[in-house]
């Protein structure tokens, strides 16, 4: 299968944010000091749970932060929700994530803040001060259990991160006994605190952290293993609030660049979300000012922005890409052809495939059209895409869709494009002037291709022709 487009694309985004160097590795604890803060590393997982995975996609990471919406969705699953919501609010917070803040009713703001993440943690024990011996281990199994559901892998713990976070976490323990003043806490707050400070020092991947996004992206079933962790309700409501409190306190600029509801933590991840779609994880464990990686912000800014994942670019139908898929047995073969091409061209018939596209296409919607038609070229000469059924493309899918045809002329093969209402052509007029999308594998002359090139054809009747012209190319007279 050759190099995919996707890759290329993903890989240029990768290239354009390692120069910086910028910001800072956690250094509250000796570990997070000590990691290796050149590590990069990116992950796409997409609704079917095809993962893209590139640069340092080995390395585990504390996921820290990152946690915080995990427990919080666990919480929401076991308890009432409107018990979880009596003590813990929605509201973006605009203040640091481990300011010792609660809003008038004396509950933490949002669970993405310290605050609320450690009540969240508080909610999973039982509701005594004295708590049973091994209650913690317990509650830790459950949530280790969960975490690993939406993961699709078993997740295990920094022992040595966990020890350190214990040792030297007096503003949390600060925090817990706060909200235990007000009357919060049900349960014993050193037990309160263990726990959360265990969930933060589970080890990932930047591939687990996509699996994770992508989970929440499906509404709750993990896509690589076909398993429901959460139900629907719990993913909308996490979305809600990683939308409005996920980036610290970078929220609404975030939501104004990026658009995807994420989170990141001090660890150097950062979870991104395209509801319905995908699953981002980054990891660059530099960070800036707010405590967020410099490289995974920026990673974010451009994949958004390059690829058109916004939440709010708004498509119809962007899941169902591929409306069918056949071979050209169906058509005649041309009539002045002489005999002998013409029963040569009855022979190849199959390796002529059409893969007729509809709804509104998008960066996920020709991922998934391109996967399908790579994976198939090695039984083709000619892959032929039909897009009448389809509304709008996008810049970046319109590229995508048009640079088929360098992968298939570097091994000697031909894509055509069967575009009768010219939706390539009007997509070519209204998209901004500016939009350079980036394409590794492409050359340069495919950024500003001509979509009247031979390849476009305006009838399918005018790319079988074309297509038969292809195989006798290669056809030699006996
Ligand atoms: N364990 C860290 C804390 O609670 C996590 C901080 C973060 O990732 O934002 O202080």
């Amino acid at each position: 299968m050759p190099i995919s487009h996707v890759h290329g694309y993903l890989r240029h985004i990768m290239d354009e944010c390692a120069p910086d160097r910028s910001g800072a590795v956690a250094d509250y604890i000796p570990e997070l000091a000590a990691v290796d803060a050149d590590g990069y590393a990116l992950s796409m997982c997409m609704h079917d749970g095809n993962t893209y995975s590139l640069g340092d996609v080995g390395v585990e990471f504390t996921i820290q932060s990152v946690s915080k919406p995990l427990t919080y969705a666990l919480a929401l699953t076991r308890l009432d929700v409107a018990e979880v919501d009596g003590k813990i609010g929605v509201e973006p917070s605009g203040e640091a994530f481990n300011e010792i803040s609660v809003d008038e009713r004396r509950r933490p703001r949002n669970p993405m803040i310290n605050a609320g993440a450690i009540l969240a943690s508080s909610m999973l024990l039982p509701p005594v001060r004295s708590l049973p011996a091994g209650a913690v281990d317990k509650a830790f199994d459950e949530l280790v259990e969960f975490y690993s559901g939406c993961a699709g892998r078993h997740l295990t713990i920094d022992e040595q991160v966990y020890a350190s976070e214990a040792a030297t976490g007096s503003r949390n323990r600060a925090i817990v006994y706060m909200l235990d003043s007000f009357g919060a806490v049900d349960t014993d707050p050193e037990a309160a605190l263990d726990l959360y400070f265990r969930q933060c020092s589970l080890r990932v991947t930047s591939d687990d952290l996509a699996a994770i996004a992508a989970t929440i992206a499906a509404g709750g079933v993990n896509p690589r293993t076909g398993r429901r962790v959460l139900s629907n309700e719990v993913a909308q409501r996490l979305l809600s609030v990683m939308t409005t409190c996920g980036m610290y306190d970078g929220a609404g600029d975030w939501v104004t660049s990026v658009g995807l509801p994420a989170k990141s933590g001090v660890g150097g991840g950062i979870l991104a979300v395209l509801p319905g779609q995908l699953g981002i994880g980054v990891y660059s464990p530099r960070l800036d000012q707010h405590g967020n990686s410099v490289r995974g912000v920026d990673t974010c800014r451009r994949l958004s922005r390059d690829l058109g994942l916004h939440m709010f670019n708004v498509t119809r139908e962007s899941r169902v890409s591929i409306r069918s898929v056949y071979s050209i047995g169906e058509f005649e073969v041309g009539a002045d052809w002489d005999e002998l091409q013409r029963s040569y061209l009855r022979t190849c018939r199959d390796r002529v495939r059409v893969y007729e596209l509809q709804g509104d296409l998008t960066f996920a919607g020709a991922e998934r059209a391109l996967r399908r038609i790579e994976s198939d070229l090695d039984d083709l000469d000619v892959a032929i895409v039909e897009i009448s059924r389809v509304g709008v493309i996008d810049p970046v899918a319109r590229t995508m869709l048009l640079g088929i045809k360098h992968t298939t002329d570097v091994r000697g093969q031909r894509a055509m494009l069967v575009d009768p209402d010219g939706v390539v052509r009007e997509s070519v007029d209204s998209h901004r002037s500016d939009f350079v999308v980036p394409n590794l594998n492409a050359p340069e002359q495919l950024r500003g291709l001509d979509p009247t090139l031979p390849h476009v054809h305006s009838t399918m009747e005018a790319a079988v022709r074309d297509a038969e012209e292809f195989q006798l190319e290669s056809f030699r007279r006996p």
